[in-house]
């Protein structure tokens, strides 16, 4: 019986402490040529896979130049995918469907240490895990890892590898400025209060809503001011168009924080809808367009994505049928919701401007 016991407490230990590694962002058919990259979930916002030209993997600085200088001259777009590609949006993708990806999978040593000055040089693409402990680390808040573990087959994995019907959900984050943030969460608790239960129901409450503080920051695209940061994950579904349950509490939430409080939606989370107009809530914003016209004047390093969220050309709302229930839009029209599954485009309950795509009648 004890040895039982050991042998499940052993597998349970081995479950949460590993699992095989995350599948590569950049996938070719023809080599190093004809590729796709996706994120982490395997899914965008839009739910459309971007395609490029080729991928580089350079090992080291000079044949990183080398990739760069060969894509400038060839007028080609390139972007950087990282080996785990993180981020939700579409940040990772080259312009059009000819683009170069350079990864930085290979590019991941330790430059150099210098421990009396508490500084470290890596290359760009060192992840967390890899970097060697300099000094205390017992503060660090850690959780285990799934990142770096040994291939196993997929008998575990990431909870969010697109290989297994694991989580999938959406990732709402934004940031309030301090001095707004109280009148901020009120608001939260008016619509809580009017439902609890729904409230609880529309939000993933094994995460809650997460809070962080941001320091403001003198960067052209920083904080303006110190803010408190929210993050909210909600279930979503594997079908597009397919409506959640209670969804328009977060919609509603989301709509009062970017809207009514002038959030900053954090640039590597969120839906489409939620960096229309992002831009012009940053004071630095002309700023940072003229440095970025400076160096990338013919916008190489640009993307569709890009130029839609930095206001340079098109928007990052999709408006078509069902584009209220994947945010992709705000609702204008009962045909940005689900009419057929009795989804229709409401005012929210608390804020009368939002719209939202909601089952109920009366709000
Ligand atoms: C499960 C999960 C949990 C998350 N939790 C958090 C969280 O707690 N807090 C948080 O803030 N975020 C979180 N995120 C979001 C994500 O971690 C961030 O968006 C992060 O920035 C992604 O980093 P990355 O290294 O994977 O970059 P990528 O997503 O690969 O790249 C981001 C952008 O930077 C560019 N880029 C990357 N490296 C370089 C380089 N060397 N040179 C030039 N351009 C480069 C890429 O082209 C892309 O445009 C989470 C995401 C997931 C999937």
């Amino acid at each position: 019986m004890g040895s039982m016991l050991s042998f499940l407490l052993l597998a349970i230990l081995l479950h949460l402490a590993g699992g095989s590694p995350p599948p590569e962002p950049v996938v070719c058919t023809d080599g190093t040529s004809n590729c796709t990259v996706t994120n982490s979930v395997g899914s965008f916002p839009d739910r459309i896979v971007c395609r490029a030209r080729s991928v580089t993997y350079p090992r080291t600085e000079q044949e990183l130049v080398g990739a760069v200088a060969a894509a400038a001259s060839a007028k080609r777009k390139m972007k950087v995918a990282t080996r785990y590609s993180h981020s939700i949006p579409k940040l990772m993708c080259p312009g059009g469907l000819d683009g170069a990806i350079i990864s930085t999978e290979r590019l991941n040593r330790t430059v150099r240490i210098d421990a009396k000055k508490g500084l470290m040089t890596v290359e760009s693409g060192m992840v967390l895990r890899d970097l060697p402990v300099v000094g205390y680390q017992h503060r660090i808040q850690a959780s285990g890892t799934c990142i770096n573990s040994p291939e196993d087959g997929l008998n575990t994995s990431c909870p969010w590898d697109p290989r297994i019907r694991g989580s999938f959900s959406q990732n709402t984050d934004f940031s309030i400025a301090l001095s707004k943030a109280p009148a901020f969460v009120a608001e939260m608790q008016r619509l809580r209060d009017l439902s609890p239960d729904t409230f609880c129901a529309g939000i993933d409450t094994r995460f809650g809503v997460l809070i962080r503080y941001v320091k403001a920051s003198s960067a052209y695209l920083g904080k303006p001011e110190d803010s408190v940061d929210f993050d909210i994950v909600s279930y979503r579904s594997r079908t597009d168009g397919m409506p959640r349950a209670h969804a328009d509490v977060v919609d509603e939430i989301e709509q009062i924080a970017l809207h009514k409080y002038g959030g900053l939606p954090h640039w590597g989370k969120n839906r489409n809808f939620a960096f229309d107009g992002a831009i012009a809530k940053y004071p630095k914003a002309d700023e940072f367009l003229r440095v970025k016209d400076r160096y990338d004047p013919d916008g190489l390093f640009s993307s569709e994505w890009s130029d839609q969220v930095l206001g340079i050309n098109g928007s990052p709302n999709i408006v078509k049928e069902g584009c209220g229930v994947e945010g992709l839009c705000v609702c204008s029209d009962d045909s940005h919701c689900a009419p057929e599954q009795g989804y229709f485009c409401r005012p929210g309950k608390v804020h009368g401007e939002a719209r939202v795509c909601s089952t109920s009648a009366n709000p």
